[in-house]
């Protein structure tokens, strides 16, 4: 469960979370739809602290992101401490960041071994596991260049996955892809959506969102604009700025 009240975050004079509040309840999906700016990625990354909100709360399953209660008071996480509750929040960049000189074996089992101390062979045997769950058993060995754009973006999700995570945040996961790709990577997604993951979606795809997501949430200059169910956000926008929006991006 990811709770996140209040919300704001500034980068100098601009304010690009204007108060956001949001329920993120286990097994279901949440598909983030905006234009460009409004915010999005920016709330994804409060979500596990790579950027610390300027105020407000975020919480997941109770425990608050970046900071150890203390009775009243919140007292800001360590280094180590912080990386340790990041190991419980995937993400997945629109670029997928593997490391470029491990084979999509390393890849996956670098964070089990590094952040959780998994032994070799158990982080191996799990991540043969997450390989056949995203179609890749028999690649195993090969390395990002020799995989394509779809393929390296399913070792990104794998690796992502291998910490066993509460929730799987993703960031535009197929726009830097080409067109035929998108799709073997969307069906990954629906995959993990139909396995009950707990995922937050960020995408400009309309029709895989209202697929794939029990909730649709429009942003717009850092404001959540509307909520709900993709019937309704989707199919029957309550605002003027979400029916704008869908106009232009279909
Ligand atoms: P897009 O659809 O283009 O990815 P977005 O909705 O993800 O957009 P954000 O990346 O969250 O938008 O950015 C929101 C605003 O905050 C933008 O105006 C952006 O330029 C600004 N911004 C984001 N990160 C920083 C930063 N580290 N420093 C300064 N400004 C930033
Ligand atoms: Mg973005």
């Amino acid at each position: 469960l990811v709770e996140i009240r209040g919300v704001r975050k500034s980068f100098g004079d601009l304010e690009v979370l204007r108060g956001i509040d949001l329920t993120v309840r286990p097994g279901e999906v949440t598909a983030i739809l905006g234009p460009s700016g409004s915010g999005k990625s920016t709330l994804l990354r409060t979500i596990n602290h790579l950027e610390p909100v300027d105020s407000g709360l975020i919480t997941l399953d109770g425990e608050v992101i970046g900071y150890r209660r203390q009775g009243d008071l919140l007292h800001e996480l360590s280094e180590k401490e912080v990386l340790r509750q990041r190991t419980r929040i995937g993400m997945v960049f629109q670029s997928f960041n593997l490391f470029a000189h491990r084979t999509a074996l390393a890849n996956i089992t670098e964070a089990p071994r590094r952040a959780l101390g998994v032994p070799k062979a158990q982080a191996e045997a799990r991540a043969r596991e997450l390989l056949a769950l995203v179609g890749l058993e028999d690649r195993a060995g090969a390395y990002p260049r020799q995989l394509s754009g779809g393929q390296q973006q399913r070792v990104a999700i794998a690796r992502a996955l291998a910490l066993d995570p509460s929730v799987l945040l993703f960031d535009e996961p197929t726009s830097a892809l080409d067109p035929e790709l998108v799709e073997e990577v969307l069906a990954v997604i629906r995959g993990l959506a139909s396995a009950g993951t707990t995922l937050v979606i960020v995408t400009h795809e309309i029709s895989f969102a209202r697929d794939v997501a029990d909730t649709v949430v429009f942003m717009d200059h850092g404001r959540i604009v509307e909520q709900g169910p993709p019937s309704q956000v989707i199919d029957a926008p309550a605002h003027e700025r979400t029916r704008s929006f869908l106009q232009r991006v279909r």
